[in-house]
């Protein structure tokens, strides 16, 4: 932690005063600004792994941030409706607004999973506009990484071949840290999981695992005792590999039901520092595969 600390205040001590004010919702994009702009940004990360990210105090500290920032970049899809409008509205940033250039939503970018065909909130279903938890694809990464580098150059033109550099070189990284990943994923095609949440869901698309339920009934609402007694007969059958949850989420349902069906309790990291291991974008697929892999008899 003291090490983290001193490399904090080591970036800001060696950010240039023209550096970009960078406040990231989540810390997958807080470490991708950083692979994107590097001292050019002084990143901000509203959230740790261990916050839920759908769940937010939109604390002084928070708006503080935001107010200085001349760069909001969030997931989008509704995963931080909760308070990032509220956070937005108290800091009375003009140039961080939905829609200016400062306004940034990774989740418009990619492809989302999970679409509802009909839109019902009044179940409280909070992924109405689709699954947002859209960072665990690492492709969905690359594509975002492109319209993130256009628009920090777009914002800070001074430094526009900076950025199309730093995209280079990241994207060519990821693409051969990529290969790698796909060619370890091929034994863990058809792994049965059962995640808490669906934080998963673009991990399990892309690895090709086989989710055959939540913990929760629908997103973001517990499960309640007769859920889990359907859920737990049903497994019962088709035994999974492990029951997956992020390091955030309440860890009492699915220990219920590990305990029950005789299967470990897997914490995937989810984001960076879900996991002493995890430190950047590369670490955290890096660790998130090994994790899986040691479950494989
Ligand atoms: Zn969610």
């Amino acid at each position: 932690m003291r090490a983290l600390v001193a490399a904090l205040v080591l970036s800001f001590l060696s950010a240039p005063v023209d550096a970009l004010e960078v406040f990231a919702c989540e810390p997958e994009w807080g470490a991708l600004v950083s692979e994107l702009a590097g001292e050019q940004a002084r990143v901000t990360v509203a959230l740790t792994a261990f916050q839920d990210p759908h769940r937010l105090q939109a604390r002084p500290s928070l708006i503080a941030s935001t107010r200085r920032a001349d760069l909001v970049i969030c997931t989008g899809a509704e995963l931080e409706v909760g308070w990032l409008p509220l956070l937005l509205r108290r800091s009375g940033n003009p140039n961080v607004r939905p829609g200016a250039a400062g306004y940034f939503l990774a989740a418009d970018y990619v492809r989302k999973l999970e679409v509802p065909t009909r839109l019902d909130r009044s179940q409280g279903d909070i992924h109405p506009q689709g699954n947002p938890h859209v960072h665990l694809n690492p492709h969905n990464i690359t594509r975002i990484a492109r319209k993130l580098a256009q628009r920090l150059a777009e914002l800070d033109p001074m430094n526009a071949d900076v950025y199309e550099q730093r995209l280079d070189d990241f994207v060519e990284r990821w693409h051969a840290a990529i290969v790698v990943w796909e060619n370890r994923a091929r034994r863990l095609e058809g792994l049965i999981i059962v995640p808490h949440h669906r934080s998963f869901t673009y991990l399990a698309d892309w690895l090709g695992l086989d989710v055959i339920a939540t913990v929760e009934a629908k997103p973001g609402i517990p499960p309640s005792g007769a859920h889990l007694s359907r859920l737990l007969e049903k497994l019962n059958v088709v035994a999974p590999a492990a029951v997956v949850r992020t390091p955030y989420a309440n860890e009492k349902p699915t220990t219920w039901l590990a305990e029950r069906l005789d299967t470990p309790v897997l914490v995937l990291p989810y984001t960076i520092g879900g996991h002493e291991d995890v430190t950047d974008l590369f670490t955290l697929f890096d660790t998130t595969l090994t994790l899986l892999e040691n479950l494989q008899p």
